[in-house]
């Protein structure tokens, strides 16, 4: 897959930057108003109850705050957060370690469960349900089952694909939280504080513009902003301005909706080569050299989202809006 400025996945140098700027508390997390509300309830009752929280089940795109939430849950409950992914724990002994490590009160964060193959995930039942493993000692006929006792604890999942989730496991989580895309107002929040930390000057209108561009998702909002600080930085200037930003946007081939030249070249491609579809993903994945899945699960969603693409059951066609971006008039026939 190409690398794109407007990707939402972290590439591995930005996963430590973005550590500094994560919110710490529930408070200066921002957006998501239903999930935090319901979240501060869930927890507050927890404490009363003097009890772990109940599982934790988040879902929704890349980029949208999932790891920053379960540390903010693990650092409001008082525990520690120990994190790991679905693809990471390849044994159910991987896993039986990790859980006995773990003391009470203790958030486990496991990214992408629903990559977990389906051994690991059987450990994780009487895990998640009774505090408990069991553990197979010997093999066959004088094999015994021993059952060791765990600390309680939060288990918080996290999936891109909660439709693929195991029905046994999803129904586990006690508390299940789809995040959504953000509001621009919100993103611009989002990248004015991330600009304090910078210890960069922001105007605001630089700021909704960063916002506007983003696709919805505060990872995009913070690196359009790392860049365009960079731009700002190497022209001497001392804020960042709207003029700076534009340009600096469009330097990067980012244009006003957040699209960049992938989206262009799939969109106009069903434009001028399917006079806007009904169009089959795997027809789009071949005439723009990409996966249909990493169509589906990475430009799509967004494009979705904004309302210039529409699934159909004969496949993907480009909307009335999508033909107004790029000023073209629909053929007919
Ligand atoms: P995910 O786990 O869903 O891929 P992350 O939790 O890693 O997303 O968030 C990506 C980046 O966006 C982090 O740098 C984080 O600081 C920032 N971020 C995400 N959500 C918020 C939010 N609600 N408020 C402020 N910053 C956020």
């Amino acid at each position: 897959m190409e690398e794109r400025i407007v990707s939402a996945e972290a590439t591995e140098l930005e996963e430590q930057s973005e550590q500094g700027l994560r919110p710490k508390r529930l408070a200066d997390y921002i957006g998501q108003e239903t999930v935090k509300h319901n979240l501060a309830v869930f927890m507050e009752a927890a404490k009363m109850r003097e009890e772990a929280l109940d599982h934790v089940l988040l879902y929704g795109p890349p980029g949208l705050g999932k790891t920053t939430l379960a540390a903010i849950i693990a650092a409001e409950m008082g525990g520690e957060l120990r994190t790991t992914s679905g693809p990471a724990i390849e044994r159910s002994g991987d896993l039986a370690a990790i859980l006995t490590a773990l003391e009470p009160g203790d958030v486990l964060f496991i990214d992408e469960i629903h990559r977990l193959n389906r051994t690991v995930e059987e450990v994780l039942y009487p895990a998640m349900e009774d505090f408990c493993l069991d553990i197979v000692i010997g093999k066959g006929p004088t094999a015994r089952s021993v059952r060791l006792d765990l600390p309680p604890f939060t288990l918080v999942g996290a999936t891109t694909r909660a439709g693929m989730l195991s029905s046994p496991l999803r129904d586990r989580f006690g508390v299940m939280a789809r995040l959504e895309y953000y509001k621009p107002e919100e993103l611009a929040q989002i990248v004015e504080r991330s600009a304090t930390v910078f210890q960069a000057t922001l105007e605001p209108s630089a700021a909704l513009e960063l916002a506007r561009r983003s696709r919805g998702t505060p990872r995009i909002a913070n690196r359009l902003l790392r860049r365009v600080r960079d731009f700002a930085q190497v022209g001497g200037e001392a804020a960042i301005s709207l003029e700076r930003a534009c340009s600096a946007l469009e330097q990067l081939h980012v244009d006003p909706l957040g699209l960049d030249h992938i989206d262009d070249k799939l969109l106009k491609g069903m434009i001028e080569k399917f006079n806007g579809g009904p169009v089959g993903l795997e027809t789009i994945a071949a005439t723009i050299g990409e996966e249909a899945a990493t169509i589906e699960e990475v430009y799509e969603p967004y494009l979705l989202q904004i309302g210039f693409i529409q699934r159909t059951p004969r496949g993907r066609i480009a909307t009335p809006a999508c033909y107004a971006h790029y000023g073209v008039e629909k053929r007919n026939g």
